[in-house]
């Protein structure tokens, strides 16, 4: 079959759109992703004629169940949970559990989706998924969260195992919901296994796991910066969020010699001109995961700075951006802005944080930008590293995991040179990303024939 005879990429989008209604978050990111390999498969019979593209863009499975829970009146709850498993090609289904109001199955549909091609970019052999609950974690007591993780367990085991589907955290999970889901299962199969990542150091988890994805971020930033020849010394940061990723990718900005000016959570951002030194990031630290805190409550603490409610920080003029929040955070005019207010570069700290508009923005003016699958991908990494850690019952020391991540972050920016360099000093990551991230689950796809 000629390769005209082929459906053209609005086409092939309009297939997605028609099979997968009032879910634009997993449209989005398809579209995304598609506008890159339609180009890339061009000459490649072989992709087009085993539907590569459409295989991986239709989930192998997805789970979806009830979690009914009691909480502390006695009132009988119920929330709904899903394991989006989107691809196992490489490896057993690996990604986040989100616990989160806005959580739909469009939203873990996408994730699962990106997890795919990030997971494929960290060279470690892991398949992509998502999971999570509309569950909203904020204002609910210790044993509230407790029985809902058990609830969600009760269901989620029969689905994950060591060798076929491995979570760990994502936005509203951290280490104390992983150990509750951890002994859950525990409870329930009477199998001390690495079914779970991002686990406590005392059973089973890894060093350098809660840095990762922050500390990561900023390696693959420094790295798109090392191309001009330069680097993060006295350089501004303009961050969003204020939780796991956005506080260790501040602190990684700080120790290589940055300043960074802004964090933020749902309430809006707080702008401290002095910078946010390692001191005012433990005070975040602290505040934000141990006393569940509200960002807006740091200029309390350090008077110089001020919180301006219900607004993103990309107004901010800044040399380098690093969006660690949420989805869709950074839309098209703030990406304009940033581009007015001279900033450089841009590595994504969450995933698809910036809107399609937002990334043809970024693209048209051919700065420094990292999509989320290539930026961020030292948490999943790590994550591959602490499964690793459970099959051979050792544990890696921390300078040994650092320097692993490190190398992984530069592999990840070495695949995004080799499909995204455009010549003329122009790299364009989204495209390296997608195509290096898209061939390598493809061709292990094309071993397997159809299936
Ligand atoms: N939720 C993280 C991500 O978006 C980490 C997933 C994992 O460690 O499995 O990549």
């Amino acid at each position: 079959m000629a390769v005209s005879d082929h459906v053209d990429l609005p086409t092939f989008m309009e297939g997605v759109k028609k099979r997968n209604p009032y879910q634009p978050e997993f449209v989005q990111a398809v579209q995304e992703v598609a506008e890159d390999i339609f180009e890339f498969m061009q000459d490649k019979e072989e992709y087009h004629s085993q539907q590569i593209l459409r295989r991986i863009a239709e989930p192998d499975r997805v789970v979806s169940f009830r979690v009914c829970w009691e909480d502390d009146n006695g009132n009988i709850r119920v929330q709904r949970g899903w394991r989006v498993q989107n691809n196992n090609a490489i490896g057993p289904y690996k990604g986040g559990i989100r616990f989160h109001p806005s959580v739909t199955e469009s939203v873990l549909k996408f994730l699962a989706f990106e997890q795919t091609f990030k997971n494929a970019l960290t060279g470690l052999p892991m398949g992509g998924g998502k999971g999570g609950s509309n569950f909203n974690p904020k204002g609910k007591s210790v044993r509230e969260i407790m029985r809902f993780c058990q609830s969600f367990m009760t269901e989620l085991y029969r689905h994950i195992g060591a060798d076929i589907d491995v979570p760990a955290g994502d936005i509203g999970v951290g280490g104390r919901e992983i150990g509750f889901m951890f002994g859950q299962y525990k409870r329930i199969t009477n199998n001390f296994t690495g079914v779970l990542t991002g686990k406590g150091l005392e059973w089973g988890g890894s060093l350098i796991r809660t840095e990762a994805t922050g500390y990561g971020a900023v390696y693959f930033l420094a790295n798109m910066l090392a191309t001009k020849s330069e680097d993060l010394t006295g350089k501004t940061a303009v961050i969003s969020g204020s939780g796991n990723v956005a506080t260790h990718a501040a602190e990684k900005i700080v120790q290589l010699g940055g300043k960074v000016l802004t964090l933020s959570d749902s309430g809006g951002y707080i702008h401290d001109p002095d910078g946010i030194d390692q001191e005012k990031i433990d005070w975040v630290k602290t505040h934000k995961t141990h006393r569940r805190g509200r960002i807006e409550e740091y200029v309390t603490a350090f008077p110089k700075a001020t919180f301006v409610a219900g607004k993103t920080p990309w107004g901010v003029p800044c040399d380098v951006a690093l969006p660690c929040a949420t989805q869709n955070e950074l839309l098209g005019d703030d990406a304009r802005m940033l581009i007015a207010n001279g900033c450089k570069a841009v590595a994504e700290g969450a995933n698809m944080p910036t809107d399609l508009d937002g990334v043809h923005v970024f693209k048209a003016a051919k700065i420094l930008y990292a999509p989320g699958k290539a930026s961020n991908a030292g948490g999943v990494a790590v994550s591959g590293l602490e499964m690793s850690q459970n099959s051979e019952r050792r544990s890696w020391k921390e300078e040994e995991l650092q320097q692993m991540l490190k190398d992984i972050m530069s592999g990840i920016h070495k695949s995004c040179l080799a499909y995204g360099d455009q010549g003329g000093g122009y790299i364009d990551y989204v495209k390296g990303a997608n195509i290096a991230g898209f061939k390598k689950v493809a061709d292990a796809m094309l071993a397997f024939g159809v299936v």
